[in-house]
């Protein structure tokens, strides 16, 4: 297979080097992802059998720090996506200033189809098999797509087994009981939130009429869509992947959310209390139909490589915010900045899980726990502060926020490599 993935991300990478100094030896060094590990993890199964599964960790780049990134358990998992992964968190972490580079990894299953007796030995065995590739001064795993607080518990459980001392520090994302942090577990939505209401507040709109679609309804989507209609958002569409609802008069989000809990899918629902009835005046709709909905907001909050030059042209929203990691392929890109739609993008819209990672990270490297409003001040500060920076430097050179936001990271890298010593740190 061709990494497309990697060259596609590789793309923005080379848009940005036209914007800002930075040594060749850096550009180039950037290219390649660090070490790429492959593994086979054995695990019994209930019924007695022993099934294999195929297992990645890629750490990209560890310039500025220990590198950080979530696992994700799905059937699509492959080495170029992880590679790809591994690289937006690299430019995720600079974005924001978080002193850790970027790594992913991922296992290629259908988390669906498994017991949890299953599911907790296949992470354990994951572990197992990638133990000398990670550590909390090396490389620091979380969770990501289709992984939970309850697998990274089992995970930092299995580390700290392989090194017979408590290691809360190798794993963030964990149960709160077991050395999270509060908040991280809506971090990435509450995050999102955060950046699009500053950015928002630029185009003095009212939210009271501005309509938004959200793809996904999972764990960073439906937190974004639930903050977004308690400050007025006219939140009309949502889906799942199963498909999507429409209402042109606004969703009740946290009916929806409770209904999901309980039925683990999308209706049209009222809910009081515990009691939902099924309601009229929605309309069903699927998740191609729901990106070109005509709204102000669009936000992909599901998988990679949702809007590409094939649909771009019929997208109808004013402003994009990428909740998911690489929703929009580099040829989207350009159509949606010829056509003058704002994307601002993954690396600073989604940054907020990775940010109260690293604040989990400090606190069971202090052993000082915070309260959850420190953590939510914490992480507003930061994320709008860097989305400020992102916006001006937009502004001031004239480039779109994606290309803006690579260029703030490049900014940071660019300074760790060329401190630890290349060619142009000797000779300028
Ligand atoms: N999986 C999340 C991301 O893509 C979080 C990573 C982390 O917390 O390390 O940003």
């Amino acid at each position: 297979m061709t990494s497309s993935l990697l060259t596609d991300a590789n793309r923005r990478l080379e848009r940005a080097l036209k914007h800002v100094h930075i040594s060749e030896d850096a550009s180039e060094r950037l290219k390649f992802p660090k070490a790429s590990l492959k593994v086979s993890i054995p695990v019994r199964m209930d019924d007695g059998s022993l099934r294999v599964f195929e297992g990645y960790r890629v750490r990209y780049d560890d310039t500025r720090g220990p590198t950080k990134g979530g696992i994700r358990f799905h059937p699509n998992v492959t080495m170029d996506e992880v590679q790809s992964l591994a690289f937006w968190m690299t430019f995720k972490c600079a974005a924001v200033n978080l002193p850790f580079g970027g790594a992913k990894g991922g296992i290629t299953l259908n988390p669906k189809e498994l017991s949890k007796f299953e599911l907790e030995r296949l992470s354990r065995g994951y572990v197992d098999a990638i133990a000398d590739f990670i550590g909390p001064d090396i490389d620091i795993p979380a969770p990501d797509v289709y992984t939970n607080p309850m697998i990274m518990g089992w995970m930092m459980d299995q580390y700290s087994i392989i090194r017979r001392q408590l290691s809360p520090a190798v794993m963030t994302g964990k149960p709160v009981g077991m050395g999270g942090s509060q908040g991280r577990d809506r971090a990435t939505g509450t995050g999102a939130f955060y950046v699009l209401a500053a950015m928002m507040a630029k185009f003095d709109r009212n939210p009271a009429t501005t309509t938004v679609a959200v793809q996904g309804f999972g764990n960073a989507g439906s937190v974004v869509a639930r903050l977004l209609f308690e400050a007025g958002y006219q939140v009309v569409a949502v889906s799942d992947s199963h498909g999507g609802l429409y209402c042109d008069r606004g969703l009740d989000i946290p009916s929806l959310q409770q209904f999901k809990a309980s039925t683990r899918s999308l209706q049209a629902v009222y809910c009081e209390g515990t009691v939902c009835n099924l309601v009229d005046g929605h309309d069903t709709i699927t998740n191609d139909e729901l990106l070109t909905l005509d709204v102000d907001i669009l936000i992909p909050a599901a998988l990679e490589n949702q809007i590409t030059a094939e649909n771009a042209s019929q997208i109808q929203a004013e402003y994009i915010f990428e909740v998911a990691n690489g929703p929009i392929t580099s040829a989207g890109d350009r159509i949606l900045e010829d056509r003058g739609i704002y994307v601002f993008p993954d690396i600073l819209v989604n940054a907020g899980g990775v940010t109260v990672s690293y604040y989990e990270w400090v606190q069971n490297r202090s052993g000082l726990y915070w309260s959850e409003a420190e953590v939510s001040d914490r992480l507003k500060n930061k994320l709008v502060a860097e989305a400020e920076d992102i916006w001006r430097i937009s502004q001031n050179l004239a480039i779109p926020l994606r290309t803006a936001a690579y260029v703030h990271a490049l900014e940071r890298l660019e300074a760790a490599h060329s401190a630890r010593g290349t060619r142009d740190y000797y000779v300028s």
